[in-house]
């Protein structure tokens, strides 16, 4: 298959990392975080990406993984076996198979309604700093680390072999990356497109596609859209509102796309109203509805868009004494570190209090937070409360985390949670 090698694959340095003590014991278990304070030595400055041997203090072997001068994880580490290959495309490979096989199940679950699916979720599956999501023909490589900079276009050809339907490869960059200086982003920038169709193919796309999930056709920009495009992770999410959400009235807050609008309304949602900050998201919405009136629940669904602060206009439907079935509130992340933590479970809890109070008596609030710094025992208790304090009595009836395809291995990793709750 002809795919063209990126300037990133250039040859890279190698360095050797004797490691303290502590580092040990953790490395054999699984915990693939080398942090700065756990290098005694290394033999030479070092370069974002360079390949990383990890030696003890008696020299033995103990892993083999990507450097990263710029962040407190020195070392992504890859391997901790000297029977796995070394770093390189033989190891990627072997690390994708690893990812894939067993999602195949959950793939084959979903059939051909679904063709959007993250294949691999950072270190929960042996990448750390890496995600890799697919929509239908498309690859998005978000890199969350400079350590894969000067390795994603090996990466890159290892998941179009391992998945030859492939055509299109974007590669997105944290926000931290982005700021990089130029020498040190091998190249690349957020949102370059490349091609296994040729240049051509090229010229002629936008970073734009369409995919199935569920059956619904959505569109995604791979290179403007928030994350990698499209917010994968609550995928089952959806599918559970649209199954409660039959002959009811919706809002629903954050509604980016419409992903969980369209579900609602294939689901027999009576209307539907979007609440988002970008308006750019609503009209997406509105071209994502479009794009789904085959489904009769869809055509025949009243769908309205707000553009604006969820906040705000939130307070501006309770003033006005609107109210329905069935609230779904679906925030960013309000704690990018644990020291926002405190203001973001404020800000849950007035979200929770806004909300249930636009639920009607009987009907149903579904709240998710998808921050990592603020976990379930501290999210839900807050939301209730906030609940209960404005005088309602909230009824949960089901919790849940991520679609299947977004495992979480380490505690920091399970960041999406979900509850639902009837309102009286
Ligand atoms: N529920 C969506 C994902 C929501 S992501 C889905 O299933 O696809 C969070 C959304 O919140 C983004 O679209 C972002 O534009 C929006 N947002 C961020 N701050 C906001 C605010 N203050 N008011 C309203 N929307 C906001």
């Amino acid at each position: 298959m002809f795919f063209p090698r990126l300037e990133t694959d250039l040859p890279r340095g190698r360095l050797a990392v004797k490691l303290k003590n502590k580092a040990l014991a953790p490395l054999r278990n699984g915990d693939f975080r080398i942090y700065e304070d756990s290098v005694e030595k290394l033999s030479a400055k070092g370069s974002a990406g360079d390949v990383a041997v990890l030696f003890d203090r008696k020299q033995k072997f103990a892993g083999a993984g990507l450097f990263d001068p710029f962040s407190p994880v020195r070392v992504k580490v890859l391997s901790n076996s000297s029977s796995l290959p070394a770093v390189g495309s033989e190891l990627f490979s072997l690390l994708i198979r690893g990812a894939l096989d067993p999602r195949k199940a959950g793939f084959a679950a979903c059939g051909e309604a679904t063709n959007a699916f993250r294949l691999v979720n950072g270190e929960s599956d042996g990448f750390p700093g890496l995600v890799a999501d697919r929509y239908d023909k498309a690859l998005v490589l978000k890199l969350y680390s400079a350590a894969w900079l000067p390795h994603a276009g090996t990466v890159a050809e290892c998941f179009f072999h391992a998945l030859p339907e492939l055509e299109y490869l974007v590669i997105r960059l944290s926000r931290e990356l982005s700021h990089l200086p130029e020498k040190d982003l091998c190249g690349l920038t957020d949102g370059k497109l490349f091609s296994a169709k040729g240049e051509e193919a090229l010229r002629k796309w936008d970073g734009k596609t369409l995919f199935r999930e569920n059956g619904l056709l959505f569109e995604a920009d791979l290179v403007r859209g928030q994350k990698t495009g499209f917010f994968l992770d609550q995928r089952e999410n959806r599918a559970e509102a649209g199954r409660l959400a039959g002959g009811k009235s919706v809002l629903n807050v954050f509604s980016y796309s419409g992903g969980f609008s369209l579900y609602a309304a294939k689901g027999g949602a009576k209307s539907v109203t979007d609440v988002d900050i970008s308006k750019y998201a609503i009209k997406e919405s509105e071209r994502n509805f479009r794009r789904n009136t085959d489904f009769p629940g869809v055509a025949a669904c009243c769908h309205t868009g707000i553009a604006g602060d969820a906040f705000e206009v939130m307070q501006r439907l309770l003033a006005e004494k609107k109210s329905f079935d069935m609230v779904i509130v679906d925030p960013p992340s309000f704690a990018k570190s644990a020291a926002e933590s405190e203001n973001a479970l404020r800000s849950y809890a007035r979200l929770a209090r806004l909300g249930s109070a636009l639920v009607r008596k009987g009907g149903i609030l579904v709240f998710a937070s998808c921050s990592s710094r603020v976990g379930k025992e501290e999210l839900f208790p807050a939301v209730n409360g906030a609940v209960a304090e404005s005088g309602r009595r909230g009824e949960v009836f089901l919790v849940t985390e991520h679609a299947f395809d977004h495992p979480a291995k380490f505690p920091e990793s399970k960041y999406l949670k979900c509850q639902y709750a009837r309102i009286f």
